[in-house]
């Protein structure tokens, strides 16, 4: 495969960027190492575009992987940003725009009465797992293989061979002992959770899902998988946690919580409440958070958390995607863009899946059904995605430089994007296969 695009800026750039950041990067997957060449360092992003240092644009599906529902650089919520910049970067005092921002969330979400603030993903799983623990009074923990929560130590476990397994650390740094404390069970097995629980149920204080798990692949799970852990978790007296930092805002107003009908006891957020700024929160029932300082016990700060510039930018997100009914119409470009492929992979007999939920994307390297476990993901796609990334780059679209991450629709794309988005895809299929 011919390499056209002209990357040596952005190859000189990440030559001395590995000078003093490790690996050239501020998180690890953009270094493009799943998918090999030249990181692409961005000069300028627009709506559903952004421009590389060599002066290439490219039409994004990643959007800053997931904060962007509206797309780069939204007028709106710029001037929302500006504004609240001008009155001051940060107080680390009370001010009126995240009580608007909670009270949003307390309205789009069933069942959440409290809202913490906090910097990130990370944070807030973190957070609300001491919570958990604070109000149960237990130490263990329950995720699912293939869910990613952040990089909090004990939630870098990673699964056994879908046996019940306690955690093993999948990082350097991550004390046994911790990571001892989290159990990892396999998606998609309601039976054998349920078992599980009857043995171990009562040391059990939360158990963590995405209940849309988009970090593995997209593994959609049976709503009757999801409604057991619902159950099973109150009758043994453990808290369900829903991870919805992708999910949250996007799949439904309210969530999967909303789109599944499910309660959990609590819910953490990120990316789209912050509007492209570093924000998270875990947020639920009043119960609950009468435990958090400086109401209870179980300690939780930050010194940015509720940052007003950042509160700014998630309040004006939120407020447009109501507005414009943003996920009605994320939901029609997702189907036109989901029966424009599904089209091209029948014609083509290519051994690729696709599955969809709303503005979230996947291709599955592999023949048949698309995976519900992490198990079924199939390992070696590594080689053909990588080689269908390329070609889709060379055209000038971006996909997510990892065969096992999602792509995200934004309300900044058109159909007509969407329909050259389908021709590249089919382009670069037929040079791949
Ligand atoms: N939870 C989920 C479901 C995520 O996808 C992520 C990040 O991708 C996180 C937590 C961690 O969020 P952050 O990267 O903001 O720390």
């Amino acid at each position: 495969m011919t390499n056209d695009l002209d990357l040596s800026r952005s190859a000189q750039l990440f030559t001395e960027a590995c000078k003093v950041l490790p690996g050239g990067v501020s998180s690890p997957v953009r270094a493009f190492k799943a998918v090999g060449g030249t990181p692409l360092f961005v000069a300028s992003a627009q709506g559903s575009h952004f421009t590389d240092v060599d002066g290439n644009d490219y039409l994004d599906f990643v959007g800053s992987w997931g904060p962007l529902i509206l797309g780069h650089a939204h007028p709106e919520v710029l001037a929302a940003v500006t504004t609240a910049a001008t009155r001051g970067m940060t107080y680390g005092a009370p001010h009126q725009a995240e009580l608007e921002l909670a009270k949003k969330v307390v309205e789009c979400y069933a069942g959440v009465e409290r809202v913490r603030f906090t910097s990130s993903g990370t944070e807030a799983t973190m957070s609300a797992l001491r919570l958990a623990r604070g109000a149960t009074n237990r130490d263990r923990i329950i995720k699912f293989s293939g869910c990613y929560h952040g990089h909090s130590d004990g939630l870098l476990v990673a699964a056994g061979s879908g046996a019940v397994t306690f955690g093993q650390p999948s990082s350097l740094g991550v004390p046994e002992q911790i990571a001892a404390l989290t159990t990892v069970l396999p998606l998609d097995d309601p039976t054998g959770f349920s078992a599980f629980m009857e043995r171990e149920g009562a040391e059990i204080a939360a158990v963590i899902i995405e209940p849309i798990p988009a970090n593995n692949g997209l593994l959609l799970q049976r709503t009757e998988f999801l409604k057991t852990l619902r159950r099973v978790t109150r009758e043994h007296g453990a808290l369900l946690i829903f991870d919805e930092v992708i999910s949250g805002f996007r799949v439904a107003r309210g969530g999967a919580g909303e789109l599944y009908d499910i309660r959990p006891d609590l819910v953490t957020f990120g990316k789209i409440i912050g509007g492209g700024m570093p924000v998270g929160a875990f947020a639920g029932p009043a119960e609950y958070f009468k435990n958090l300082a400086p109401d209870g016990g179980i300690y939780q700060a930050g010194t940015l958390s509720g940052n007003p510039v950042a509160m700014a930018a998630g309040l004006s997100t939120l407020e447009i995607l109501d507005r414009e009914a943003v996920l009605d119409g994320l939901e029609a470009l997702g189907k036109r863009l989901e029966d424009g492929v599904l089209e091209i992979l029948a014609n083509g007999h290519y051994p690729v899946s696709f599955v969809r939920q709303g503005s979230l994307f996947w291709f599955h390297f592999a023949e048949g059904t698309p995976p519900r476990t992490a198990e079924d993901v199939n390992s070696t796609a590594v080689g053909p995605y990588g080689r269908f990334f390329r070609a889709c780059l060379e055209d000038g679209v971006y996909l997510a430089p990892s065969a096992f991450e999602v792509g995200f629709l934004s309300a900044a794309h058109t159909s007509t994007e969407v329909d050259r988005a389908i021709a590249s895809f089919g382009a670069a299929l037929s040079k791949v296969f």
